[in-house]
């Protein structure tokens, strides 16, 4: 979830990385109108992958996925590699395709084809951009230079405001703003309402350990951040001493800044960000800002009160504000400007840029081929139009009716589940159902398309390009303040490979993207589909009820519907899930732990997603004469295939430099653990494979929430 409403997703991405350095898995060919002789081979589950010269009951993910991870290296221009990866480069191939044929101008395109053909056309043509150098960001840079007094820094903060993309987010640790995020969101005890909402400000780093920690790797860190910065500056035309001195002053600010943050765990509460003022208050928290001239920038609508997510943070960096100079604060917003647009710049910006947050932070030896960061900068910035175009070749109706199938099964389990259990009174359990019932499902793509018609896209300028985009969906969310809710809406695009739960509007959404093998096959039987894509849906199910979600009722308010001593009985549930998940990583450094706090979340809906799976599949067999423990043609028996289709849809080679990065930032396991801890946890894996107490894979206090 986070200060917003949305995102509990399932897999392992990085917004930071979101253009550079992510991907995610792979298998085999779906039923399409996509010409697959030439695309990426996409790969399919096959159970003779399992090694049997391993014993499953020591670890699972090892017998599942040695043999995939051993031939199956981590490629240069990638972060990790996993079973999902040749998906995520079949998709785009896909998308490429689509972009390529979009292109070219001729008067028969439809205005979205325009946009996207004219957006990727300016994306790809790289000798144009060399030629352009430092002038497409000219402007900005002028505009910074210009400013008179600390009182215009008030439109300056809303004009930067809009030019990059996705600063309407409230991540998991931070917005993606300079000075604070602005948003419209659903109001956190009144779900109908939409109202405004401040955040704390994006730090250019992960997050604020990043600034605050003192172990010798993150001081290290810090210190080639101080060169990147200087490096960058020298690109943006600053002589090599002012350049040292100003990247000094971008460390100083948001180390400032980063002290005074809420941390990441603090966050994950919905009460700690829930915090109601009006505009009156908001003007006296932050009276540097004027807050009047700035709702109107952004083209406000009134609010009748706003979300203040950290106030702390907010009066801190008022005087962190009065403490600096004007100058110090051109020097931090030159950085932005500078630092955001480095992606869609000449060569020396994308090189340095990549440089420092894929290569040093997480781990990528060589960038990806520009036409692959073309793919995702579409895909982000004009998802809809793109998106209509996936689904029309890529997600046939029988997919879509399948994967509905599944969900109805795997809320039926659910229900099952919640009936059935001994700690749970009947109070909450009649609330439970309440909550289960008025869950929505969205499967594939949005009922209606975003309208992209006002955004102004042409051939020539990227980076005009990316700012028209950004300050579109920017003004687009801001704009939603005090309107009805629209309920159909995604915040992820069609050919995304992820899912997610969403709190406030109490919906399940699965992008076309990830209905796909190695998750949704739609050559393979029900035992295999259930282990992969099955686990996904009732994960983000499982999303509703996790410690966050189950803070909110059906209708989205954040309203406690538990009595207190079922309250207790989670809590204390919860908690053995958060212990047992705080634990070393492997082969990722010394002291690199995973922080069990950060990722209950997510480990809740993995244990108790997969227990709706394996019962949504229990009762499928059954429905067709068959039984779990039956074999299939292939020697296993459908419980086998179950798991091991589910560990497979995992297999994950990661480099020590993103695990590090992850286990900080990022709410979701590894994947090793999310194959290991959760089946360690399960009677039913143990049966599946004989194994006896005592060994690894039977963990002594198993822990178990839903
Ligand atoms: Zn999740």
């Amino acid at each position: 979830m986070l200060a917003l409403s949305v995102l509990c997703s399932q897999f392992l991405l990085s917004p930071l990385l979101s253009a550079q350095a992510r991907s995610a898995y792979a298998l085999p060919a779906a039923a399409s109108t996509v010409d697959d002789s030439k695309q990426p081979q996409l790969q399919h589950f096959d159970p003779d992958l399992a090694d049997k010269s391993l014993d499953p009951c020591d670890s699972f993910y090892k017998y599942s996925c040695n043999k995939w991870l051993t031939a199956n290296p981590i490629p240069a221009d990638q972060v990790y590699w996993g079973t999902g990866s040749g998906l995520e480069l079949w998709n785009e191939n896909v998308l490429r395709e689509t972009l390529e044929a979009a292109s070219k101008s001729d008067a028969s395109r439809t205005a979205a084809q325009q946009k996207i053909g004219d957006y990727w056309a300016a994306c790809m043509d790289e000798s144009g951009i060399e030629a352009a150098g430092l002038k497409p960001l000219q402007p900005e840079l002028d505009r910074i230079a210009a400013l008179k007094s600390k009182k215009d820094l008030t439109l300056a903060i809303a004009h930067l405001q809009h030019l990059f993309p996705g600063a309407w987010e409230f991540g998991d640790n931070q917005s993606n703003s300079p000075f604070f995020g602005f948003t419209g969101q659903q109001d956190y005890d009144d779900a109908s309402k939409v109202v405004g909402q401040l955040d704390q400000a994006g730090l250019s780093l992960p997050n604020r350990d990043y600034y605050i920690n003192t172990d010798d790797k993150s001081k290290e860190i810090l210190s080639k951040f101080h060169t990147h910065i200087q490096k960058m500056f020298v690109l943006a035309g600053e002589p090599e001493s002012q350049a040292a001195a100003d990247a000094g002053v971008v460390i100083e600010i948001e180390t400032a800044m980063a002290q005074v943050q809420m941390d990441n765990v603090t966050r994950r509460d919905p009460k700690n960000i829930n915090n109601k003022m009006s505009l009156a208050q908001i003007r006296e928290l932050m009276p540097t800002v004027d807050w009047d001239a700035y709702l109107k920038a952004v083209k406000a609508p009134s609010s009748e009160h706003y979300i203040v997510t950290s106030p702390n943070f907010l009066r801190a960096e008022d005087k962190l504000i009065n403490m600096h100079p004007l100058e110090h604060w051109k020097v931090y917003m030159r950085w932005w400007a500078v630092h955001r647009s480095a992606p869609l710049m000449s060569k020396a910006f994308v090189d340095e840029n990549f440089d420092f947050f894929a290569h040093t932070l997480a781990g990528q030896q060589e960038n990806q081929p520009r036409w692959r960061r073309c793919v995702h900068n579409v895909d982000r910035d004009l998802g809809e139009a793109l998106g209509q175009a996936y689904v029309d070749r890529a997600f046939p109706p029988e997919s879509r009716a399948r994967t509905i199938q599944m969900v109805h099964a795997i809320e039926t389990a659910l229900s099952a589940d919640i009936q059935s259990l001994s700690w749970m009174s009947p109070a909450t359990k009649d609330q439970a159902i309440v909550k289960l019932k008025g869950i929505e499902d969205k499967i594939g793509y949005p009922s209606h398309w975003r309208d992209y018609s006002s955004v102004k896209i042409g051939r020539d300028n990227f980076v005009s390009n990316v700012a028209q985009s950004s300050s579109f969906e920017f003004e687009r969310w801001v704009a939603k303040i005090g309107q009805p809710v629209d309920r159909s809406e995604w915040t992820m695009t069609p050919p995304t490979i992820n899912a997610y739960y969403d709190p406030q509007l109490n919906t399940i959404n699965f992008p076309a993207g990830i209905l796909q093998p190695p998750f949704f096959d739609p050559t393979k039987d029900d035992a295999v589909n259930y282990g992969a894509i099955g686990m996904v849906i009732g994960h983000e199910i499982i999303h509703g009820f996790d410690d966050q979600g189950r803070k909110f009722d059906a209708h989205g308010n954040l309203r406690d519907w538990w009595t207190e001593n079922d309250a207790k009985q989670y809590d204390e549930r919860g908690k053995c899930i958060s212990d047992e998940y705080t634990q070393e990583v492997p082969d990722a450094g010394t002291g690199v732990k995973q922080n069990g706090l950060l990722t209950q979340g997510e480990d809740t809906a993995d244990n108790g997603g997969i227990h709706l799976a394996l019962y949504a599949l229990e009762t499928t067999l059954k429905q067709q004469g068959k039984s779990l423990d039956d074999k299939g043609p292939d020697g296993w028996t459908y419980r086998q295939r179950f798991f091991l289709a589910n560990a497979y849809s995992w297999c994950s080679n990661v480099r020590p430099e993103i695990a590090r990065m992850l286990v900080s930032t990022d709410p979701h396991s590894l994947p090793v653990f999310r194959i290991d801890n959760v089946m360690s946890n399960m009677s039913e894996f143990q049966q599946a494979f004989g194994c006896k107490a005592g060994q690894r894979m039977v963990r002594a206090n198993a822990c178990r929430v839903w």
